[in-house]
């Protein structure tokens, strides 16, 4: 009999999310609002396109160095490694830089308010609040933001075609909101030399024992999304807890309590756990997207009954919202799941307007008929969100974008009192 478990889960949909960054504001004041953590965003909502936080985190070689990870997730040498290994071992380059996360800084309010009149406000060099020195501050989080759409720092575009780039002369951009991805197959807990990195098997939460933690930092290279940071005060490695104290009680995550587009679902989906090392090694990147789909069980399952669960576990597996999304309807799809980490954030793609209807009506070609028809077309290439979601299969991502667009259809003939126009 296959060992079914439980692991909490989350589906965000990026057509609603308006980058206000409350759930990185209230995350940051409940967990990171500390001394030797004030780089970290445990939740970040990241410009795309753009190069992410940390910056460029998804150009995965600049991270390995010497290490791979083997069809099964877990790192190993690469040939030729040797040196990369001593040079992991003892002083560990193969991580951010602070100037990668950002440097945090803040004004010195008093000079500010002192500095001599000047053709430019203000005139007080910001203070880092690391070092406590005057800063220059070079790059930070959703910079790119200001580059409007211009793609060149992407790393996701820089492997896709030259005819997907062109598309990007029509300027776009949308937000991705990142966690933790509570991985089924977690690299940081596998790179982890002290043990001190677990998954819970209640609920799947991966977590630090910071009692354990001895600062190798191994998890920092070792997890492929770089959401485990180093509190440079205590030396000690901290993430995304799934806000477990919170969980635990029923309530949900402070970053869904507080996302102002009320686009983050929380639910438990039940997962074949015998099956997990065979899903993250199959052969072809592209197979990695069913292979986890395949994992999930249906919670009205008979063997779920009989399955060594918590009945409350069960119960909430059969309310929540996430297996429909994932595997139900397959509108949510797993962010970069070529990292073969297997994680448990997934997200609706955003369902963005008809290129050709902008250029011809001059408004956003909001005619659902247009939209199901036209998906190659659409102002966000399937190609890139495809290289996102799919290791660059575009099938399931237009699949899902069709179905959104033919809900959209439906929706607004309800709410109109008109017949759909799409069957
Ligand atoms: Fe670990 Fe990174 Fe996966 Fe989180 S996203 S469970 S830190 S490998
Ligand atoms: Fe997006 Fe919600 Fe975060 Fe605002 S609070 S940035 S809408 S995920």
């Amino acid at each position: 009999m296959a060992t079914i478990m439980a692991q909490i889960a989350m589906v965000m949909n990026l057509d609603k999310c308006i980058g206000c960054h409350t759930c990185s504001v209230t995350c940051k004041q409940t967990w990171t609002n500390r001394a030797g953590v004030e780089y970290v965003w445990f939740n970040n909502v990241e410009t795309r396109p753009g190069q992410g936080y940390p910056r460029r985190y998804e150009d995965q070689d600049r991270w390995r160095g010497g290490w791979t990870l083997d069809r099964r997730g877990r790192l190993k040498l690469r040939a030729g490694g040797r040196l990369r290994k001593l040079l992991t071992i003892f002083a560990n380059p193969l991580m951010p830089a602070l100037q990668d996360y950002y440097e945090p800084w803040t004004y010195d309010y008093e000079n500010l308010i002192r500095a001599p009149l000047s053709e430019d406000v203000p005139v007080a060099p910001p203070r880092s609040l690391i070092s406590n020195r005057p800063t220059k501050i070079e790059w930070s989080a959703n910079w790119d933001d200001d580059l409007g759409g211009d793609p060149s720092p992407d790393p996701v575009l820089a492997k896709v075609s030259d005819q997907v780039k062109l598309a990007f002369e029509q300027a776009f951009m949308f937000y991705l909101p990142r966690i933790c991805e509570h991985c089924l197959n977690p690299s940081c807990v596998a790179s982890c030399p002290s043990g001190a990195l677990y998954k819970r098997a209640e609920d799947g939460i991966v977590l630090v024992d910071q009692d354990k933690c001895r600062g190798w930092r191994m998890c920092v290279t070792g997890c492929p999304y770089k959401k485990i940071y180093f509190n440079h005060k205590t030396g000690k490695a901290e993430k995304c807890t799934f806000c477990y104290p919170r969980v635990e009680v029923g309530l949900p995550t402070v970053c869904s309590e507080t996302c102002v587009g009320r686009l983050r679902y929380l639910g438990v989906l039940l997962y074949d756990a015998d099956r997990v090392a065979a899903a993250a090694s199959v052969a072809n990147e592209r197979d990695l997207y069913e292979a986890q789909l395949d994992l999930f069980v249906d919670p009205y399952d008979p063997a779920v009954d009989a399955a060594d669960l918590p009945a409350d576990w069960v119960e909430a597996a059969r309310r929540s919202p996430v297996y429909d999304l994932i595997k139900k309807y397959r509108i949510a799809l797993p962010l970069h799941p070529e990292y073969r980490t297997l994680p448990m954030v997934w997200y609706v793609p955003p369902l963005s307007p008809v290129v050709d209807a902008l250029a011809e009506g001059g408004h956003d070609g909001e005619d659902a008929v247009n939209l199901f028809a036209a998906i190659e077309s659409l102002r966000i290439p399937v190609g890139y969100l495809a290289e996102l979601f799919t290791a660059g299969d575009p099938a399931p991502v237009t699949a899902a974008l069709r179905r959104l667009a033919a809900m959209r259809s439906y929706m607004r003939s309800v709410n109109l009192g008109q017949p759909p126009v799409l069957a």
